[in-house]
């Protein structure tokens, strides 16, 4: 395991992206959500994208530098075409104009298409409730073809994350934000790298064995390799038996068909669609009821008495804000496999093993 500080690896990760063709604004705007995602406690969307991200920008599934082109423009309503740019680009693009509706006309829904990946949802609610708003969203990863829906063995889903942010004055905001599968592909992808194990129920093979392997995913792999879920025969177990699988269907249909990205299919190149939602706590409730209610029924909710007599409950959100404030002051620990795959990725761009020693000199 290697730890390296915040600020050095999103100035390395702009570097690599910087040379393998970003204009320096968007390299840097990547490194800085990648390492978001893993200051958040989210390795699965942290810098292990790294090699991958390069992968797709040298195969054209992704672009740099794109500006999102209007499909739909009402009042209340955008459609936007992302044009495979980065997610990291053409997300908060898309939220932007979520916000100025939103704070316009108090409500506000805006569907994206065709980004790259967005990576971790909850810096789009995050970027909302900054703005004041709270806000709903729905996406699908088109082509990422993962999760067996419940009661399936085959793949048929994405890992179609839903989220939910609520601002709160002077406060960290309510974030929720997760994949509708058992875990983030990622996090199965960091468990292949020596991270986190997975849990037991994670996985299903082709079988129908329940399982905790990477293996079932990737099939066979060496270490530093770069995953392929393609090689393997089993898929993600959607998460909440039933519910769980509904959820993620519904992510599909809103965030993928209701998009215009469309709803994940096999062999279609990678996308992520996203319909948010935006509203504005201020034009909704001019009284100010919302924040008093959400801070009384935040400290009801977390007044629960926990199971266990040193456990707590949490809020939505909370853990992350946690890890944020611990991996801030301590650094981002790292795999050493995933660590070995970013320095690869940065010498095959063109970065000088003087520049890689720096991070962690
Ligand atoms: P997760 O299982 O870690 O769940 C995270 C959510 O649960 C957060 O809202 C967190 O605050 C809350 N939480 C965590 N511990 C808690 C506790 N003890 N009590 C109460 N609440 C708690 O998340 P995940 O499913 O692994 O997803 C990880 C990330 O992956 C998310 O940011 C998601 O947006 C992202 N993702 C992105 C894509 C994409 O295509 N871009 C696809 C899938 C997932």
């Amino acid at each position: 395991m290697v730890t390296i500080k915040a600020d050095r690896m999103s100035a390395f990760v702009a570097d690599i992206f910087e040379k393998a063709g970003s204009s320096r604004t968007e390299a840097e705007r990547i490194g800085k959500y990648l390492v978001i995602a893993n200051l958040t406690g989210h390795d699965s969307h942290g810098v292990q994208r790294v090699p991958r991200y390069l992968e797709w920008k040298r195969l054209g599934f992704v672009r740099p530098d794109q500006t999102v082109k209007v499909v739909t423009d009402t009042p209340v309503l955008a459609v936007l075409d992302g044009c495979y740019g980065f997610g990291q680009t053409v997300a908060p693009q898309a939220v932007e104009v979520g916000i100025k509706k939103a704070l316009s006309m108090g409500l506000a829904a805006v569907g994206l298409r065709n980004a790259g990946h967005i990576g971790r949802v909850g810096d789009w609610a995050e970027m909302a409730a900054a703005a004041g708003l709270v806000s709903v969203h729905f996406v699908n990863a088109a082509g990422s073809n993962l999760v067996a829906p419940f009661g399936g063995v085959e793949r048929r889903f994405s890992t179609a994350p839903f989220c939910v942010g609520v601002p709160r004055p002077g406060k960290t905001p309510l974030v929720l934000d997760f994949a509708t599968s058992v875990v983030a592909e990622g996090k199965v992808l960091n468990a292949s790298f020596g991270g986190k194990k997975l849990p037991d129920n994670a996985l299903v093979a082709s079988d129908g064995e329940i399982s905790g392997d990477p293996h079932v995913l990737y099939g066979d792999y060496a270490p530093a390799e770069l995953r392929d879920y393609r090689k393997g025969a089993g898929a993600i177990r959607a998460f909440g038996d039933h519910k769980g699988s509904g959820l993620a269907f519904m992510c599909e249909l809103l965030g993928g068909s209701l998009t215009g990205t469309g709803a994940t299919e096999e062999g279609r190149q990678f996308a992520n669609g996203m319909l948010s939602f935006y509203i504005d706590p201020q034009k909704i409730d001019p009284d100010g009821f919302f924040s008093k209610d959400v801070a009384r029924y935040t400290s009801f909710v977390k007044g629960s008495k926990p199971i266990a007599p040193d456990g707590e409950v949490l809020v939505p959100g909370e853990q992350e804000e946690r890890m944020r404030a611990e991996r801030g002051a301590q650094g981002l620990p790292l795999p050493d496999n995933t660590w070995a795959a970013i320095k690869n990725a940065a010498c095959e761009v063109g970065l000088s093993d003087a520049r890689i020693a720096q991070v962690t000199a």
